[in-house]
């Protein structure tokens, strides 16, 4: 991408980011929460909906209070205290691999430790964990230890791409790294957020309701709807 089409997109992006926020408002992290719950949180809403994520971490936070307790449980009966989050087992063992990888690397449960690192030394660490992708990792540094990360779920994954913020090709890591580029750090938050809510709210994946959408003006996908209806 030239320099002049890198500029045009920023000032998109950036067009986007204000009117996303006057539409949903301005999000802030409240409070920063511990990386390790939100690890794990993580590993949790994968393939599920909040609510249902939601219901599953505190079902095992009631079952285990500390992650010492969980540490080598066998992954058949974490599976069974977590099943509302779906994929019971897959997400049991990914999560029994982390504290095990934690334990081993650092003798104690915590990654607090992560914060007096740079960026990309904490990203790098935690992508030696089996199982803990790029959107993982990225909300872990984002949300829990206010470093600089976009992460790109699925609905800011098709959204960005109908409103032309990246190809259609664009992969969901790419779009990481792409969508970094386009708003200063301190917005990462708040337009990760409002992307999703308008993902959520409007730009559905099935039937995205473009007549009624507010940002129509400067998204491509509506552009070439209209263009095909003319
Ligand atoms: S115009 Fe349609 S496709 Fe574009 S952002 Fe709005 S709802 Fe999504």
């Amino acid at each position: 991408m030239s320099k002049s089409e890198n500029q045009v997109l920023r000032r998109k992006a950036e067009a986007l980011n204000k009117k996303l926020t006057s539409l949903y408002g301005r999000q802030e992290i409240e409070s920063a929460e511990d990386p390790l719950d939100t690890l794990i949180e993580t590993i949790l809403s994968q393939n599920t909906t909040d609510k249902n994520s939601g219901r599953a971490f505190a079902a095992l936070k009631k079952a285990y209070p500390t992650w010492d307790a969980l540490l080598g449980e066998p992954a058949d009966r974490v599976a069974a205290v977590i099943r509302s989050g779906g994929l019971a087992g897959i997400k049991a063992q990914r999560i029994l691999d982390a504290l095990s990888f934690i334990k081993v690397e650092r003798g104690e449960l915590d990654l607090e430790f992560l914060r007096a690192m740079r960026p990309p030394e904490a990203e790098a660490w935690l992508a030696r964990m089996k199982g803990v992708g790029p959107k993982t990792r990225s909300i872990v540094l984002l949300f829990s230890l206010d470093m600089p990360a976009f992460p790109v779920d699925t609905h800011i994954h098709r959204v960005s791409k109908r409103l032309g913020l990246i190809g259609p090709r664009t992969t969901r890591e790419q779009a990481q790294e792409e969508l970094a580029l386009l708003v200063p750090p301190r917005e990462f938050f708040n337009f990760h957020i409002n992307i999703i809510e308008h993902g959520r709210a409007v730009c559905r994946a099935r039937n995205p309701m473009c007549a009624k959408c507010t940002i129509s003006s400067m998204c491509d996908y509506y552009r070439s709807l209209r263009k095909a209806q003319s």
